[in-house]
């Protein structure tokens, strides 16, 4: 592990490499990494370049700024879509950064055209209700249009009936635009079977190493680590307490490590209680509450010193496992991590 201190944010750019070949490999269509939100915190100008030296050509952001600052970073090659859409007043900026609106509303294609259009893609809403045309309110095929995608709302439980009614109700849309490209499945949908691979995938999550169902899947290989360094180790007596609130108190006699890492780096305050941090070969619980730029750990019985790392989440401490610990999931966990955590890339 490189070294720690302060708390660092690294990130495997060869295990990136290997999830977009398995995501290809498992959904049986070519991959278009979903790189919004910086790449969900792992940086996305770095994230994309090491994607695009493994053959991705399609990008898809969220945000017109992400779209600009990525198409400076890749250069004019690759397509990048964004998920917003064409916002009123933005085509201009679309169009200068040659980006792909994903059209969701009558307004937007009208604004789009007014504009003078260009290739977009379009977004169908199957059941999510959250961006995208109604099946039955969607437009007639139109110039410039070369991708039509759906979003499923339950793709990480493959229990749900929903997703089937999705993936049929967005083959029945999609026939109305032959000839443009299908893109259908996130990170869940690609597990879920070939039926929902439609043209072309469009994951996030399995990519940075994340699920793709809540819980590690054997082929999913960790990308980020979060880690830092021990600042401290102290024997605290019986009787007394940790950090702020007293939220732990010492029942018997505990070693406790101070870490250099705390919610102003991406531990969530939800860390606590059930949260677990691998340090001196163990994985152990955090004690009492998260600070701002450190957490306690109950080290008790372990040779810590001071200088160790410990590790929040990484390749000894499964990214889902943490979020669930902390009450969350790994998308929020991977985005919260903050801007002090030192990036470094593994490439
Ligand atoms: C964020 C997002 C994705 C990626 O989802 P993951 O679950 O992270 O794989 C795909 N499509 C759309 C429309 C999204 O908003």
């Amino acid at each position: 592990m490189p070294s720690p201190s302060p708390a660092s944010l690294t990130v495997d750019l060869n295990a990136l490499a290997a999830n977009y070949r398995t995501l290809e490999r498992v959904g049986g269509v070519p991959v278009h990494p979903v790189v919004k939100a910086d790449a969900y915190g792992l940086g996305a100008e770095r994230c994309a370049a090491r994607l695009m030296r493994e053959g991705a050509r399609t990008f898809f952001v969220a945000r017109t700024r992400e779209g600009e600052v990525l198409r400076t970073a890749l250069g004019p090659q690759p397509a990048i879509y964004v998920l917003d859409g064409c916002l009123a007043g933005r085509a201009g900026r679309l169009r200068a950064a040659d980006l792909r609106p994903v059209l969701n509303t009558a307004e937007q294609l009208a604004d789009w055209r007014a504009a003078g259009g260009g290739r977009c893609g379009l977004q169908i809403d199957t059941g999510m209700n959250r961006l995208g045309f109604r099946s039955e309110a969607a437009p007639e095929p139109f110039e410039g249009l070369d991708l039509v995608l759906s979003h499923l709302a339950c793709a990480d439980d493959p229990a749900e009936p929903m997703n089937a009614r999705q993936r049929d109700a967005f083959a029945l849309a999609a026939a109305r635009y032959p000839g443009t490209v299908r893109s259908f499945a996130n990170s869940g949908g690609i597990f879920l079977g070939p039926d929902y691979g439609f043209d072309a995938s469009r994951p996030g999550i399995c990519l940075y190493g994340g699920g793709p169902e809540g819980r590690p899947d054997a082929r999913i290989r960790p990308v980020a680590t979060l880690a830092a360094e021990v600042l401290q180790v102290r024997e605290v007596p019986a009787g007394e307490s940790v950090g702020y609130s007293r939220r732990f108190i010492a029942e018997t006699p505990r070693r406790i490590a101070t870490i250099a890492a705390g919610y102003a780096d991406g531990v969530l305050r939800s860390y606590s209680p059930e949260g677990r941090v691998r340090v001196g070969g163990a994985v152990r619980p955090i004690a009492g509450q998260v600070s701002m730029d450190v957490c306690a750990v109950d080290v008790t019985g372990l040779e810590v010193a001071v200088g160790d790392p410990a590790e929040l989440f990484g390749p000894n401490r499964m990214l889902d496992e943490t979020a669930a610990a902390a009450g969350t999931v790994a998308w929020e966990l991977l985005t919260s991590v903050g801007p002090r955590a030192v990036r470094t890339y593994v490439d």
